[in-house]
């Protein structure tokens, strides 16, 4: 943390005693910065060994105490506990905090606690799908507007690190919300926020789907400009209308479709405003061009557009949405293209690990050869593989429930060839990208949209995706 005096606002953490839930990153960030204030910090976490053991030793040094082999119970005089994300409701530690009347929050809350009067306003972004895309869309048109401001939240630099670089750093953040951190951010109230899609996903965590489309609609309390919703997804706006929102505060949809007044969306290939202009009614403004966004499959033009909202309604100058647009690269993995090879192109998308991901990455090609499979996470493929069917030329199926996909195209898409890979080994992917390119014809797509999570196979989703890559360098230098 910076060298930013305690001040007023912040002198209510001094002598708290505070319990933080995991020593990750952002438990160790909020353990930082808590004792930094005054704070009485312990860090308890049920794991142990040598790698944790270095980290509590860092800690002790910032004057953290840390607990570690038992995360259930609460150590005496917590007055507060700051959870990491992944932590489930159900925890012991939070059901004796509950019993003894101590309130649990997430790191996103202690930012937002920590912010002072003068603060940047926040522009938040959550939905199942395209949470990391759209925030960092937004970040580069705010930057091509001459903003300062950073990508936080469920990712980059831990949310309470940047918030106490001061109020003066910057002029607005663009923050990617998970329903974890949703969940346990009671009071967060953004200038304007996003709900992209809502689609059955973390439903352990969350206990059902009611609980977890309610902890994403938390997102759109107290907003003061805009709440940003998606005209195709009416869960989305349905969480709109549930909101308690500040006075003023609009509902603006995003669609693919041509926009109604209060909307943005699509008119022959521009993305338009018809909601930030002074005649709704008569006037729509040009954004961008749909060839200005890349990839500019479906699902990433909606993303561009909620993006383009949200800068939209901190003021953000359309030929800015335009530049930060046209600036903006997708990080790896997410419908990368990794080469032509013989006329087909090789797409890796291994981070569509659910089937609404995927769903989205097969609209956006016509003819494809997809290699799918890995844990399905107690997902169904029915309705994923009935949307696709027509695209399919064929399908490689690799993984611990590929047996799940198959039957799906079994019922949905019977004249589909499938290919049935039974390994799991390291080079079951170099096979799998073999085979696809076999049943691929020039004009084809070998597209890696695996709809399922990797681990069976893999350390995580980038792994997959390398692997695929190397794959299809490997067939290129064949070819
Ligand atoms: P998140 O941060 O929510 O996990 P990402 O931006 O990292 O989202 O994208 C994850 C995957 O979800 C992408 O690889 C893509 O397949 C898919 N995806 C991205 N945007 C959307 C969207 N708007 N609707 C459906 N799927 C999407």
């Amino acid at each position: 943390m910076g060298s930013q005096e305690v001040s007023d606002w912040q002198d209510s953490w001094k002598g708290l005693r505070v319990t933080v839930a995991g020593l990750g990153v952002s438990g160790v960030s909020a353990a930082r910065a808590l004792a930094g204030l005054g704070a009485e910090v312990t860090v308890v976490d049920g794991g142990s060994g040598p790698a944790l053991e270095a980290r509590a030793a860092d800690l002790a040094e910032a004057g953290v105490a840390v607990r570690l082999g038992d995360a259930r119970t609460l150590p005496e005089g917590t007055g507060l506990v700051v959870t990491s994300p992944g932590w489930k409701p159900q925890s012991p530690l939070f059901l004796a905090a509950a019993e003894a009347g101590v309130d649990v929050i997430g790191d996103v809350e202690v930012a937002w606690r920590l912010r002072g009067p003068g603060a940047a306003p926040w522009l938040a972004v959550t939905g199942t799908n395209g949470k990391t895309t759209t925030t960092q869309m937004l970040a580069s048109i705010l930057r091509a507007a001459g903003l300062r401001t950073a990508a936080v939240g469920n990712i980059g630099t831990p949310i309470v690190d940047v918030v106490l670089e001061g109020d003066d750093a910057y002029d607005v953040l663009a923050v990617e919300l998970s329903s974890y951190q949703l969940h346990w951010a009671p009071s967060l109230r953004t200038h304007s926020a996003a709900v992209l899609n809502l689609a059955p996903d973390h439903l352990d965590w969350h206990g059902s789907m009611e609980a977890y489309a309610a902890d994403k609609g938390r997102i759109y309390e107290g907003n003061q400009v805009a709440c940003v919703y998606n005209v195709a997804d009416a869960a989305t706006e349905d969480l709109v209308r549930e909101a308690d929102v500040e006075e003023g505060c609009r509902a603006i949809g995003f669609t693919l479709n041509t926009p109604a007044p209060s909307q943005l969306g699509v008119v022959e290939g521009i993305l338009v405003d018809r909601a930030f202009v002074p005649d709704r009614q008569k006037q729509a403004q040009e954004l961008a061009e749909v060839s200005d966004v890349s990839p500019s499959a479906p699902h990433n033009i909606a993303n561009a557009l909620a993006a383009a909202a949200l800068a939209r309604a901190f003021g953000v100058a359309p030929q800015a949405v335009r530049d930060g647009l046209r600036a903006f690269r997708p990080d790896a993995h997410r419908i990368e293209h990794v080469a032509d090879v013989a006329g087909v192109a090789y797409v890796d998308d291994s981070k569509a690990t659910n089937t609404h991901a995927a769903q989205a990455s097969l609209a956006a090609y016509e003819s494809i050869v997809w290699i799918a499979g890995g844990l399905a996470k107690g997902a169904t493929f029915d309705e994923l593989v009935a949307a696709s069917a027509k695209r399919l030329r064929a399908a490689v199926l690799i993984g611990a429930d590929r047996a799940l996909i198959r039957e799906a195209l079994a019922r949905h898409a019977p004249e589909v060839p499938v290919v049935d890979l039974d390994r799991t080994d390291t080079g079951a992917m170099a096979e799998a990208v073999r085979r696809a390119a076999r049943l691929a014809a020039p004009g084809d797509t070998v597209l890696m949209a695996p709809a399922c999570a990797s681990m069976d196979m893999f350390t995580n989703y980038n792994k997959r995706g390398d692997a695929f890559a190397e794959a299809v360098r490997e067939l290129g230098a064949s070819a």
